[in-house]
């Protein structure tokens, strides 16, 4: 094997991941702990990561408090309503008393704010969302972390969190590789807030070969957030609840600022309003939801999927009346300049232009994250003075692993926090994670020196496993010996989408499906001990699909748990095509045994705080 310099870095938080949950993490950690070292570690660079890389161009989450124009609690509403009732109210209240704080310090910091002229408060896109002109938004953020941070350490990969030798659930650090050196490291701390973001490519993309690059999601984001506390034993919440969004046809270009601020509509492929054709059938699944307003997400999903399915697609956006209005139309077309330049690209390439012709819609393949108009991640202890005390064992964000915290994406329950919130609640967690420093774990962690070695030599056998199979053969990439990274990828991609409700089933499964696709997994996760790394980018792909392998297996294992269709428009089971309050108005939990590799699944209740 070759030799691997390690380095070691002690630390008192360690932030794992730094995007809008990680930089918001590592900014309030040093406003609390002066003092304290706070280190904060990502695989890419800062400076341009995450899911806000690209820029945005609308905060999606801001009361305007100060102008009366919501309250905490009205988002509460809100949020619930979309999630067919299943929210933990005492985190998204959390979030929301403190979230425009953080958009006013993103003002402070530079991020241009558009303004109503007539009124001179901020430009709304919608109820809850602003309109910025977004595209260095990453950047501006992320120089506040860096100026807070003792150290940030970009390029590194962390695969795996250590825990503390003498106190088996209390969390001890994380290890991980840099993607340029190669060094192993070795991150020792009082406390980790996991941020890694959600998961894009573990259902089959619509866009495959070369253009399997276009999802979404980021396609970077590898399901670390999960992946990572899921090993240590932390229990996680509504992995069931993957997203599936509406977007203009292969460019995923976003429609919020169409719909809201364009007053654009959608019709199907004979000029019909299609979504009250829907009505009454939807009102059979799910019963008085159908109702609310606004109509939860899924809800819109699944008007537009039935149209579809009854042959009379595609759907389209109508812009050529919005369209005629230039103002409206550089609007439209600056909505994906700062955000998904890629839609008009596509727009150009296939000769529509939106003024003359109503662009297609579409349906993504499913994700899982935290932050939109979906609440997958990890099971946090809640705010003192709010959470009802079942929802409280530790620290505000803590997870069910002492000293683990998390933020964004990672953390479950808390749906429409987008990028906004997520900051905020990186900062809740900072902030909490301080006080548990201080309060009780000031002594540093002890690691197992035997678990550091043993780690670094898995984390580096796929080269090892590539540099010997290579050999073997003379030319292609398909060897006896190893399976590649993307290799394993599609066939992740495959299993989810024709077992768990992806794209190619639309997005339908049933329990002997959910079974099969179980084992199938568990084969693949065999055939995982035989990746190989060509080189470290390699290596990464490698570890991202580790982490992507066991995050799907624990959507499949609360697919198939709830035995009910929560969400019609995000995935059906056929075998339980309604939503039944009367056995699944809760929380879903798993807990995973990484030594005899089986989920224990169980019920939580949902406590409704907000009238
Ligand atoms: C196309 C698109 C449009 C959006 N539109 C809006 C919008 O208009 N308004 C809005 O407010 N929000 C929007 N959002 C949502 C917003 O971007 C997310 O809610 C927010 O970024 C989530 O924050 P996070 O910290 O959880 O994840 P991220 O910001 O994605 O950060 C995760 C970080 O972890 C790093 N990481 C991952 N794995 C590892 C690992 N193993 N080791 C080290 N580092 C790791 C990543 O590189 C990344 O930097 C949009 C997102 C997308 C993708």
């Amino acid at each position: 094997m070759r030799r691997r310099k390690t380095v070691f870095v002690d630390s008192d938080i360690l932030v794992v991941g730094g995007g809008m949950g990680g930089c918001g993490a590592t900014y309030e950690s040093r406003y609390w702990g002066r003092d304290l070292k706070i280190v904060c570690v990502e695989k890419a660079n800062i400076e341009r990561s995450g899911a806000v890389a690209q820029g945005l161009y609308a905060i999606n989450c801001y009361m305007g408090m100060h102008w009366n124009e919501n309250q905490p609690e009205d988002h509460v509403r809100y949020a619930r309503n979309d999630l067919m009732g299943l929210v933990r109210e005492d985190l998204g209240y959390d979030i929301a008393r403190h979230v425009d704080s953080t958009v006013h310090t993103f003002e402070e910091w530079g991020l241009p704010i558009m303004r109503d002229p007539k009124t001179g408060r901020y430009q709304r896109e919608g109820k809850w969302q602003i309109m910025i002109h977004g595209e260095s938004y990453k950047p501006i953020v992320a120089e506040a972390a860096r100026k807070a941070a003792t150290e940030v350490y970009n390029r590194i990969m962390v695969t795996h969190l250590l825990m503390d030798k003498a106190r088996p659930n209390r969390v001890a650090g994380a290890v991980g590789f840099n993607v340029r050196t190669g060094n192993f490291y070795v991150f020792r701390a009082k406390a980790v807030i996991v941020a890694a973001g959600g998961a894009s490519h573990i259902f089959k993309p619509r866009a495959v070969g070369e253009g399997m690059g276009r999802t979404w999601y980021a396609p970077w984001s590898s399901a670390s957030a999960y992946a990572l506390p899921i090993l240590t034993g932390a229990k996680m919440t509504q992995m069931e609840n993957r997203i599936v969004l509406t977007r203009f046809k292969d460019g995923y270009g976003p429609v919020g600022a169409y719909f809201l601020h364009l007053k654009t509509y959608t019709q199907n492929a004979y000029g019909q309003n299609y979504e009250a054709t829907w009505y009454e059938h939807t009102k059979q699944l799910v019963g008085d939801y159908v109702d609310r307003h606004p109509v939860p997400t899924c809800l819109r999903n699944h008007a537009l999927l039935e149209e579809v399915k009854a042959g009379r697609g595609p759907i389209r956006m109508v812009t050529k009346e919005a369209f005629q209005d230039p103002h409206n139309e550089t609007v439209g077309w600056e909505n994906f300049l700062g955000m998904t330049i890629g839609q008009a690209v596509v727009w150009a390439s296939q000769n529509i232009d939106p003024k003359h012709i109503n662009p297609e819609l579409t349906t993504s393949e499913p994700y899982v994250m935290g932050s939109h108009a979906t609440c997958s991640g990890a099971w946090a202890s809640g705010p003192e003075d709010y959470a009802p005390s079942e929802y409280q064992w530790g620290y505000n964000r803590m997870m069910t692993v002492e000293g683990l915290f998390g933020a964004g994406d990672a953390i479950g329950g808390t749906a429409h926090k987008f990028s906004s919130g997520s900051f905020t609640e990186g900062r809740i967690a900072g902030k909490a994670a301080v006080r548990y420093v201080n309060e009780v774990g000031r002594q540093q962690p002890q690691l197992s020196e035997a678990e550091c070695e043993d780690l670094k030599r898995t984390i580096y056998k796929p080269m090892e496993t590539f540099e010997v199979g290579r050999n073997e053969i003379v030319a292609g990439t398909v060897s006896p010996s190893y399976i590649l990274p993307i290799h394993g990828l599609q066939r992740l991609e495959k299993i989810m989408d024709e077992y768990v409700g992806g794209i190619g089933a639309h997005y339908t499964t049933n329990e002997p499906l959910l079974t099969r696709g179980l084992e199938l997994l568990n084969m693949l996760k065999e055939d995982l001990a035989y990746l190989g790394a060509e080189d470290l980018h390699q290596l990464q792909r490698a570890w991202e699909l580790h982490h992507r392998v066991l995050a799907s297996e624990c959507v499949t294992q609360h697919t198939l748990f709830r035995t009910e269709t929560r969400w019609p428009g995000y995935y059906y089971r056929a075998d339980h095509p309604k939503l039944d309050d009367k056995d699944w108005h809760c929380f879903t939990l798993s807990r995973y045994d990484q030594d005899s590799g089986k989920w224990a699944m169980e019920k939580a209740p949902v406590y409704h705080i907000v009238d």
